[in-house]
């Protein structure tokens, strides 16, 4: 489902070119999950971000679900993401000014569904947070926020779900449930989950751990998983 060749990421900061993921080369079958693994700055947040259509490669071939995401415009990725992507962000993104059930309803808005409140209800049952659908993002807990942006993550029924480090910031209770509403949409809906994370744990879960270092691809090792 997600093919990446030869991919470089180049960023300028303050005039200065930075290149940041060098050649990185890999092939994700659809219904599987992934982990990618590496010391902070090695550039994950990056990769991910570029296999989900957030951003655009500088050099590099990017194929999610058959498109070519590297040879469209921002709009036209964006079209991609809201049929087939989901994201949850390390720092949740949720819209501060919309309530949690607002924030669930915007990607269906976006498909142009309808009925969507009680299919957004039914997304915040899900993660368990039913009874905070009026709260907006700053009345909620971390852990909450998360649940939210899983919520929303989920409610475009994606293809690929790529979450950048999902238990970073919750407590040990918490973080299971997240991680096992993650894997629980793999093995129901058969979305293919890529992550991000420090903890080798979580990693260890998923088929496939690949390890990145100072942008360059170093491992790509399947799991008893
Ligand atoms: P962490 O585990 O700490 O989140 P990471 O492996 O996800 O780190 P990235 O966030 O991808 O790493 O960052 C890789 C490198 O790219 C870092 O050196 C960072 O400073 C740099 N970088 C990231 N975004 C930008 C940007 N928009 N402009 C310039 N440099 C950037």
């Amino acid at each position: 489902i997600l093919n990446i060749t030869d991919l470089s990421k180049t960023y300028q900061s303050g005039g200065q070119p930075l290149t940041v993921l060098h050649n990185i080369n890999f092939g994700i079958e659809a219904g599987s999950t992934a982990a990618i693994v590496g010391p902070s700055g090695s550039g994950k947040t990056t990769l991910l971000g570029l296999c989900a259509g957030l951003d655009r490669s500088s050099s590099g071939a990017v194929e999610l679900n058959g498109i070519r995401l590297d040879s469209l415009t921002e709009d036209e990725r964006a079209q991609v993401r809201n049929q087939y992507v989901g994201f949850i962000f390390q720092n949740f993104q949720l819209l501060p000014t919309l309530t949690a059930l607002e924030n669930v309803m915007v990607p269906l808005e976006l498909r142009g569904e309808k009925n969507i409140k009680p299919r957004a209800l039914e997304l915040l049952d899900k993660v368990g947070l039913s009874a905070r659908g009026h709260h907006y993002p700053a009345q909620l807990s971390g852990g909450e926020q998360q649940r939210v942006s899983l919520a929303r993550a989920f409610s475009n029924q994606p293809k690929i779900l790529f979450a950048d480090e999902p238990t970073g910031n919750l407590d040990a209770e918490t973080s299971e449930k997240v991680v096992k509403l993650l894997f629980d949409l793999n093995r129901e809906a058969g979305t293919t989950l890529i992550l991000v994370t420090h903890d080798l744990e979580l990693a260890s879960k998923t088929q496939r751990i690949i390890r990145i270092k100072g942008g360059h691809l170093v491992s790509d090792e399947k799991t008893n998983a």
